[in-house]
């Protein structure tokens, strides 16, 4: 690990100007951070500390929306009791990812931008355009059995590896930041997370310096809510493919659909067409094939990762049956 410095910030505002200066991070629960610098990957210059901001609680909005602060730790926000009974989604997200060890530690801010786990990304003798822009990326011809299928682009197939950031996506979630000019921006979380194109290096639309202060949540949405997670070992292990799901049945028909997906893309997925294809139909498995046909419609796979294109149809199908089932 290189040198470098470190300041504890004893307040948002006094993080972000300190933030300022070039190459400086903020770390938070430093779950992510800290094997990024002991690999090298990351050489911050200096650290500012927001670990004791007053930023970890969690608050029900006069509307019935919670206010989430970006220091929560993942296990205090799966264990809420707001959250275990109105966003249930949100919660089995959470518990699907890390151990409760990290989830102790791991924050909802560091976890909305924690790096992706591609191989080469973490091999610094490997050509990887989003640790070195420009040098090429070793996945592609590559091994990419963890790769994405969908929104890639010719320099970058990389995925997204949040669980949590996949209920948020599908929960339409507002990440809240304080800027570097001192104002305050919110952020629809489909806005948030970008796609490749030719520069994988700059995965969000924060400026550099920009703090994560709150995540917003509207007001529980109606029906039911699942999560399902698919991966290599039953705990501990980055999905493969994972949905969030959140449908609202009325008079036999699908009223409302909200699907976002983990492991298929450079963020968290949705697709407006998907949704579309459900609301106003009666549920049943030709109508959930459909949507998943429209799901993979545009999926590539690049060898490794082709069987991601069948299984997301039949996770997706399987969601499906889960939220629509009688209780
Ligand atoms: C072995 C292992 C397994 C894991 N498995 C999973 C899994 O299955 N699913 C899953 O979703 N996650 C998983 N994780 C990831 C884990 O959830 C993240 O490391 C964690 O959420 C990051 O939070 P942190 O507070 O530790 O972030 P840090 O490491 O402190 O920071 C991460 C990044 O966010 C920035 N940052 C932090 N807070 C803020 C803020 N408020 N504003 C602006 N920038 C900020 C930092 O500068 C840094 O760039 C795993 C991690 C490990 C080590
Ligand atoms: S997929 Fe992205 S992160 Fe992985 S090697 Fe290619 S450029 Fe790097």
């Amino acid at each position: 690990m290189k040198l470098f410095d470190y300041q504890r910030a004893d307040s948002p505002e006094q993080a972000v100007a300190s933030a300022q200066a070039p190459n400086t991070h903020f770390i938070a629960g430093g779950t992510n951070l800290l094997d990024l610098m002991k690999l090298q990957i990351e050489t911050p210059e200096r650290l500012i500390d927001v670990s004791r901001l007053d930023l970890a609680r969690i608050e029900l909005r006069d509307d019935g929306g919670l206010t989430i602060g970006a220091l929560v730790p993942n296990s205090d926000l799966a264990a809420d009791p707001h959250v275990l009974r109105h966003y249930p989604v949100l919660s089995r997200a959470l518990l699907a990812g890390a151990t409760g060890q990290l989830r102790n530690k791991a924050s909802t801010g560091g976890n909305l931008l924690q790096r992706t786990r591609c191989y080469y990304f973490y091999d610094i003798a490997m050509p990887c355009n989003k640790r070195a822009p420009g040098s090429g990326c070793s996945a592609i011809g590559g091994a990419t059995r963890i790769h994405a299928i969908l929104g890639t682009s010719a320099h970058c197939i990389a995925t997204h590896p949040s669980d949590m950031a996949v209920a948020m996506r599908a929960l339409d979630a507002t990440v809240v930041t304080l800027e570097p000019d001192g104002d305050r921006r919110r952020i629809p979380i489909a806005d948030f997370h970008l796609l490749p194109g030719d520069t994988p290096h700059i995965e969000t639309i924060l400026e550099p310096g920009e703090l994560i202060t709150h995540i917003e949540l509207p007001p529980p949405p109606p029906g039911r809510q699942v999560y399902r997670k698919v991966r290599d070992r039953a705990s501990y292990a980055f999905a493969l493919v994972s949905v969030a799901g959140v449908l609202d049945i009325r008079d036999g028909r699908i009223a409302a659909a909200a699907l976002a997906f983990g492991g298929l893309a450079h963020k968290p997925w949705r697709d407006p067409a998907v949704e579309a294809i459900l609301v106003g139909q009666a549920p049943g498995r030709g109508l959930f094939e459909a949507a998943a046909d429209v799901l993979v419609k545009a999926a590539q796979g690049f060898g490794d990762n082709d069987f991601k294109i069948p299984l997301a149809r039949r996770v997706l199908i399987a969601t499906l049956h889960d939220l629509t089932k009688e209780s």
